[in-house]
């Protein structure tokens, strides 16, 4: 059994507000563990602070991030992941390749030091190693990764963690196509096909993306579409936008699960989902 945790679950910046208090305001992290298997983070959101308040103080603390790219909203959690503060610690951050060859910890160095942020991430007393990863297949442990390029603004990683025959597919930001027809790139397939549990991107409405359909974002009914195509077992609505009310957000979820084959639901902060086969 594989669990996962939603620490952040909005995109593009954290919000805040009464409307939005029921899914939350901090931007794009998920925990996932296992027994016995080293934890491993979605991406470093400003989520990641609650999941650092809830692994704080562990001995000798190892963790993996897998990280889908460097966009602020999925990097801005780092410096305030309090682990990062003790020796003992062990960070392993897995980060998509770059195409002009800059490595991806000389790219967090120069983004975490001042006058930017007040302490050079070279300074944090744990030890954090960079992995530079394409369209890639590799273990941690007993879990099986799968890396993939997939579409949005940049250098961008989906992945897709296994154990046994359980799997969860994390697409969190992900261009859907702007032509008329829907599609779906190789790579995105991969993760996606028959998977027990995706995390996808449905930051738009339909008529949203007609005005930003090259902003790297999906919509609901895109989600939905990938879900269905791929017979994914259930699908989680991730990277709300942070202009979405809670309101509008359950309507918008209701609409889908109500016309989608796949079981769905929107991510919520602080909610946690065991994620079995359906044949278990
Ligand atoms: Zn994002
Ligand atoms: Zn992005």
């Amino acid at each position: 059994m594989l669990n996962v945790t939603f620490h952040g679950v909005r995109g593009s910046t954290p919000c805040h507000g009464d409307d939005t208090r029921h899914f939350g305001g901090n931007t794009s992290c998920v925990s996932l563990r296992a027994a016995g298997e080293i934890p491993i983070v979605f991406d470093l959101g400003t989520g990641l602070r609650y999941y650092g308040r809830q692994v704080n103080g562990t001995k000798d603390f190892h963790a993996v991030c897998l990280l889908t790219h460097l966009h602020y909203d999925h990097t801005m959690g780092l410096p305030f992941f309090e682990p990062l503060l003790h020796s003992d610690t062990t960070f392993e951050i897995y980060a998509p390749r770059q195409p002009d060859g800059r490595s991806i910890k000389e790219l967090f160095l120069e983004k975490i030091k001042p006058p930017m942020f007040p302490v050079p991430l070279e300074q944090f007393a744990a030890r954090i190693v960079f992995h530079e990863v394409g369209d890639d297949d590799f273990s941690i442990g007993n879990l099986r990764v799968s890396s993939r390029y997939v579409p949005h603004v940049g250098p961008t990683l989906g992945f897709r963690v296994s154990l046994a025959d359980v799997s969860v597919t994390y697409l969190s930001d992900h261009q859907q196509p702007t032509g008329e027809s829907y599609t779906l790139a190789d790579g995105a397939r991969e993760l996606c096909d028959d998977t027990d549990l995706l995390i996808h991107d449905a930051q738009f409405t339909d008529e949203e993306f007609t005005e930003k359909c090259t902003w790297g974002h999906s919509t609901y009914s895109y989600a939905r579409w990938v879900a269905e195509t791929c017979r994914v077992k259930r699908l989680a609505l991730f990277h709300h936008d942070p202009s979405r009310s809670d309101e509008a957000l359950s309507a918008m979820a209701g609409d889908v699960a109500r016309s989608c084959a796949t079981s769905v639901f929107a991510a919520r902060e602080g909610e946690s989902v065991d994620v079995v086969t359906c044949s278990a």
